[in-house]
């Protein structure tokens, strides 16, 4: 959202631009990484001037070049604008970058560690030499996903430092978590369905508020709060969406069982508001950098305070079983894998991004080899993640140029990942270029309909396909109609 002014004199207009923010020091941007870089261009954006900051020199050399390192769509453009525009620019020099700043983001990553718990190393690394160079009065602000507590320890840490130095600078720490979806990041930070703001301290809300400016002006709900609060809104909010996908994939489970449509179910389930029908599609089972991360550690978080977050477990447990689950349906279908050339469509855990953390296709590809199958691959931007993370069974599997390499001469073909140009193939030329005909749809984007008029066998998931769950179908109406 940007402001139009014009400045008239004698009805003319002598005068006109764009007013975004008011906030006029300098914001550190703490970790380069999805969350730091689109934080930082889309800052920047909005009028602010912005020191996006990495350890990774190589990263930061390519962003220097105008390359982006992360595929997401129409972050490119906006860098270059505001690189223009003088409003962003890329270092490694951690220490002046917090001197120069009043603001301080920090946005490392925060992976799990051998127990599932958040590893904290990198952001307390930031508060520690946050504390070595500290300067003035800052807001150091947390979006890194975090445990409760964090920012606290991110205080102390910081006061230590100082007493080491034997200063005494004043300084707030806020929790400012960040919602944003991965292939849509750009979208998501301009158009936030709100902005939490966890501080005590009014000068620190004042200061993030002048930052958020342009979206406080657009009435996005600001909900200010606690540390404690923020910090744990988003480990709700991840868990609650990660067991809403899980619930889904067990109904499914048990809808290819009795012969139901969890298509049929999810909408209509999606339709009663209190509901609602979004992360209600069944698939391969969620993955990504965030919701197995987040569940995790919010199980950890919860036992370390003797809480047993069962529905929690549970959702991860389910998420587990449905990667399984997708080979066994495979498996099932083509009898046996050993022999078998499988292609698969899609390679990230969700369209439009390269981002290939915990995605259901390295759990997938790495069974259907094991029991056998040799792997052609195709996804529009992952291929370069796939080579190095399943480098383990490069000799099993063909990386392809595109979606239909990828079907030549394979006994069946997999939809991974639903990205949009999957969802229009030329069903004629699949059937012709594929030896065998099965067509595996793990995201449900295709009709039965169509696929089996192309001459393939069509399997989605949680639909009714087997011929005993034909007949139990059969049953039910007989039994229904009282004949
Ligand atoms: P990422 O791995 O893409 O980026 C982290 C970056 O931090 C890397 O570039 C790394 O080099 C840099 N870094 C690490 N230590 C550093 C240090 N000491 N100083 C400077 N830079 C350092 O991670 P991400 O996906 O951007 O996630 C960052 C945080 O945001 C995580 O806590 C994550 O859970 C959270 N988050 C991620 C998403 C998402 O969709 N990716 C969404 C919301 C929240």
């Amino acid at each position: 959202m940007k402001f139009e002014y014009y400045l008239l004199f004698n009805d003319q207009i002598v005068c006109e631009g764009v007013i975004l923010s008011m906030y006029k020091n300098k914001i550190s941007i703490i970790g380069t990484g999805y969350v730091g870089l689109v934080t930082g261009v889309c800052l920047s954006d909005f009028g602010n001037t912005i020191i996006n900051v990495d350890i990774d020199e190589e990263k930061i050399k390519k962003l220097n070049e105008g390359i982006v390192p992360i595929y997401e769509a129409g972050l490119e453009e906006i860098m270059k604008r505001n690189v223009e525009a003088g409003r962003i620019n890329f270092t490694t020099d951690i220490e002046s970058a917090i001197k120069e700043s009043e603001v301080i983001f920090i946005a490392v990553g925060t992976p799990p560690d051998e127990d599932g718990k958040a590893d904290l190393s990198a952001v307390l690394s930031v508060a520690e030499t946050i504390g070595k160079n500290i300067n003035g009065y800052k807001v150091i602000v947390n979006k890194s996903t975090v445990p409760i507590g964090t920012g606290r320890r991110v205080a102390a840490e910081i006061q230590d430092q100082m007493a080491k130095r034997a200063v005494n600078y004043d300084f707030d720490v806020v929790s400012n978590p960040e919602f944003l979806r991965e292939g849509k990041a750009v979208h998501d930070f301009m158009h936030p369905e709100r902005i939490v703001i966890g501080t005590d301290s009014e000068k620190a809300k004042e200061i993030l508020t002048e930052v958020y400016r342009s979206l406080y002006l657009n009435n996005t709900p600001f909900v200010f709060t606690n540390l404690e609060t923020a910090e744990m809104i988003k480990y709700a909010c991840n868990a609650f969406l990660a067991t809403k996908i899980s619930f889904i994939n067990e109904i499914s489970i048990l809808c290819e069982k009795v012969g139901a449509d969890v298509q049929k179910v999810s909408l209509a389930m999606g339709l009663d508001s209190r509901i609602g029908s979004k992360f209600l599609h069944p698939g391969p089972g969620y993955g990504g950098s965030c919701f197995p991360k987040d569940t995790r550690a919010l199980v950890k978080i919860a036992d370390e305070y003797g809480v047993d977050l069962k529905i929690v477990k549970g959702a991860i447990e389910a998420n587990e079983r449905q990667k399984y689950h997708m080979v066994e349906k495979i498996e099932s279908h083509l009898v046996e894998l050993k022999g078998k050339k499988i292609g698969i469509l899609g390679l990230s855990f969700k369209p439009d991004t390269d981002d290939m953390r915990e995605s259901p296709s390295l759990t997938i590809i790495p069974e259907l080899i094991k029991k056998g199958a040799t792997i052609t691959a195709f996804d529009p931007a992952a291929i370069k993640e796939a080579v190095w993370r399943l480098k383990e069974y490069e000799k099993d599997i063909v990386y392809c140029a595109n979606e239909y390499e990828v079907m030549k001469g394979v006994d069946a073909l997999v939809i991974l990942t639903e990205w949009n140009q999957f969802r229009r193939l030329d069903l004629r030329r699949v059937r012709n270029l594929m030896k065998g005909d099965y067509f595996f749809d793990l995201r449900n984007i295709y009709e039965k309909k169509e696929i089996e008029n192309a001459g393939l066998k069509y399997v989605g998931v949680g639909l009714p396909e087997r011929k005993e769950d034909l007949d139990y179908e059969k049953k039910q109406t007989t039994i229904e109609s009282g004949l």
